[in-house]
């Protein structure tokens, strides 16, 4: 079976493969940045929180502020709250109390930050001072500076703000109250210090230079970063919070662990399926070629088969069947009684017979014989060996059917009857014929003598009459009749001569079929008889054929008789019990052989002219007295003999030129042995007489 080609499979398992990896890493991708996303929402919020809680705080400084110019303090006065309110507020660096024109009525600096102002003077910031101061008045409020980086002496600086507060009593101004404000100190001392735990937190220009800085995140961390407008009277600043990227691993949280997970197990899932699959595949494979084979099988038989269910319909015929009935598969599958290859006469008696198989009683296991009828009506015998059929399971489904078409069996059975009936019938007529040429020749003297008697008394009453003229009229009358009777004999001896010679010409006459026959045949066809006579008398029958035997030119059937004749007195001559069976002699052999021509011969070193046939006993032998008369017609030793075999041997061996001799076998017995001419030289040329 030609194995349907199919499309290789790794490229769909490879596209899948691709497929789940492609759907894993966008899932773990998707997580990842929903992750990231969430985070940063989170940071957002916080740092919304952190600028509410600087803005609150700052509020709350200004409030503080105000209540420090509350009570119309004097310059001296003012200093020690003041000096109380820095120390509370790390966030302030310095505080001025300023008349309307700006000049500093009192100031104090913050005991945190005593050197800020040790490189430059004071009066370089009053720029800012003035800007939050116009500022404050526009607004008739708090107002704070743009900020701005003050150098120190250690090479650093710091970046600070003003915050101006108007000063007024009774809706008139009294100067203003300046608060300078670390930018730095501001994010350290007015947040949560718990929110910004590992976070890094600055104010950054909206280039993104920071202007100050509270903490930092690691530079080689990647970072999340959230900004947040703090929006004051007057200024707006930008604070920036970061956040250290959270590390991605391969399943940097529990959402993408899930994630990754459920993709392994669906990855696990798919190579337990694909080697599930796999193994159906072989499975399927293995049951095909099974199939296959067993298909194989079935078309190679020459048996019929044939399964019939519980209730008689087919369901199963093997091609040898249909060929058989000269149905096809589809034809019978599904038929039920009666079927469709019983002859219509028997149908009746099937019936029965499906009867009794359907009772559930056991048919005959060495089968039964049955006739069928071809689909062209033809009908031919058949034998059919049943048995149950069992599933699985042990329980009887139907019965499965082998039949064996005995048509060839019983041709050859009749073919091998008749040449039997034929050779038999040969034998009697050869044996017929020989005995009728025997008695026509045995007949012959006798009868030649009684008519030369009749004609020699014809003779004497001739002359006897011619001595005896004139005698009484009575006597020749008496003379007259025997002369009549005489003559009548003569007549009638000559008649039954003629009527044996008739016998024997017919006899003779008998058609002398010659052909040229291979050796070997002339043994097949009395190889039944012989072997049935052979088995009888427990005698081993030995054929040797030396090889390169030719063809002999003969009448098939007498030389058959003749080996059959020499064979059959052989076994007469071994009785059970003769030899002994431990001698190892109870074996008849028939041997051919070639006969190659002796020195200075003209068949020597050429074709052999004739072909040799030897059949040797080792029987009791040939006693004189009986080798003398050996092939005297009638002669026999034995109680229902004939005593004719022999001597039909040697005339037909004769009658094809060759000779029949004997002689004693080692270590006992008989060998008797003739000759055949070689078909190839006979045919050339006419029948020789040959002599051993
Ligand atoms: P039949 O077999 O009818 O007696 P045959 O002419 O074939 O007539 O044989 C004549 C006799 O020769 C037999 O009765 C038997 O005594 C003897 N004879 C023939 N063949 C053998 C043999 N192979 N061994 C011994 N005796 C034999």
């Amino acid at each position: 079976m030609s194995r349907a080609l199919k499309p290789p499979r790794w490229p769909l398992w490879g596209a899948l493969l691709l497929l789940v990896g492609a759907l894993l890493a966008v899932l773990i991708f998707l997580a990842a940045e929903y992750e990231v996303g969430r985070d940063q929402a989170a940071l957002d919020q916080d740092a919304t929180t952190v600028v509410g809680e600087i803005r609150s705080a700052l509020l709350r400084n200004v409030q503080t502020l105000q209540s420090l110019n509350a009570f119309s303090p004097t310059p001296a006065s003012w200093d020690a709250p003041a000096a109380e309110l820095l120390a509370q507020r790390r966030e302030l660096v310095r505080l001025e109390w300023r008349d309307t024109d700006m000049r500093v009525l009192a100031q104090r600096l913050s005991a945190y930050r005593p050197d800020v102002f040790d490189l430059l003077p004071r009066g370089q910031a009053l720029p800012e001072v003035r800007q939050a101061c116009d500022a404050a008045q526009r607004l008739s409020g708090p107002a704070y500076s743009a900020s701005y980086f003050w150098p120190k002496r250690d090479g650093r600086g710091l970046e600070v703000m003003e915050l101006c507060l108007p000063l007024s009593e009774a809706g008139e101004s009294r100067g203003f109250l300046i608060a300078t404000y670390s930018l730095p100190a501001m994010l350290a001392e007015l947040t949560d210090a718990v929110t910004l735990r590992g976070r890094g937190l600055s104010f950054v220009e909206s280039d993104g230079a920071r202007l100050a800085v509270h903490s930092v995140v690691p530079v080689q961390r990647r970072t999340l970063s959230a900004h947040a407008l703090l929006d004051l009277p007057g200024h707006t600043l930008l604070l920036q919070l970061e956040s250290p990227r959270r590390a991605l691993g391969l399943f940097p949280n529990v959402l993408t662990g899930v994630v990754g997970a459920l993709s392994l197990a669906l990855l696990a899932v798919l190579y337990l399926l694909a080697r599930d699959m796999r193994r159906r595949q072989r499975a399927e494979q293995r049951a095909a070629d099974a199939l296959a084979f067993r298909k194989a099988m079935e078309d190679s038989l020459v048996t019929g088969l044939r399964a019939r269910d519980m209730s008689g319909r087919i369901t199963y015929v093997n091609p040898a069947f249909c060929q058989m009935v000269g149905l096809t598969a589809e034809q019978l599958v599904g038929s039920g009684m009666p079927a469709p290859w019983w002859p219509p006469e028997l149908v009746d008696e099937y019936q029965q017979r499906q009867a009794v198989r359907l009772a559930g009683q056991v048919l005959p296991r060495e089968g039964y014989e049955s006739v069928f009828q071809r689909s062209d009506g033809t009908r031919f015998p058949v034998l059919i060996i049943e048995a149950p059929l069992i599933d699985a399971q042990g329980v009887q489904t139907g019965y499965m059917s082998a039949i064996i078409d005995l048509t060839e069996q019983r041709r050859i059975e009749e073919l091998n009857r008749a040449s039997q009936d034929k050779l038999q019938a040969t034998a009697r007529l050869a044996t017929v014929g020989e005995m009728a040429s025997l008695i026509s020749h045995e007949l012959n003297q006798p009868l030649a003598a009684i008519a030369s008697y009749a004609s020699g008394t014809l003779n004497l009453l001739h002359q006897g009459g011619g001595r005896g003229e004139g005698d009484s009229d009575g006597d020749d009358g008496v003379s007259d009749d025997i002369e009549r009777a005489i003559r009548r004999i003569g007549e009638q001896a000559e008649r039954a001569g003629r009527v044996i010679r008739g016998v024997a010409d017919f006899v003779r006459r008998r058609d002398q079929v010659r052909e040229a026959v291979e050796p070997h045949l002339l043994i097949e066809g009395i190889s039944t008889l012989l072997t049935l006579q052979a088995k009888k008398r427990g005698i081993r029958l030995q054929v040797d054929i030396a090889p390169g035997t030719p063809r002999v030119w003969c009448d098939r059937t007498m030389v058959e008789q003749v080996l059959l004749n020499l064979a059959r007195n052989g076994m007469q001559a071994m009785p059970l019990g003769d030899p002994g069976t431990a001698s190892g002699l109870r074996v008849l052999r028939i041997a051919m052989a070639p006969v190659m021509g002796e020195a200075g011969e003209p068949g020597e070193g050429r074709c052999a002219r004739w072909v040799r046939m030897d059949v040797t006993d080792h029987g009791q032998g040939l006693p004189p007295e009986v080798a003398e008369r050996l092939f005297t017609p009638f002669f026999t030793t034995k109680a229902e003999g004939m005593g004719l075999g022999l001597s039909l041997c040697r005339t037909v061996v004769e009658q094809h030129g060759g000779a029949l001799d004997f002689e004693p076998a080692q270590p006992r017995g008989t060998r008797f042995s003739f000759t055949l001419p070689v078909a190839e030289a006979s045919a050339a040329r006419p029948v020789e007489t040959h002599a051993f």
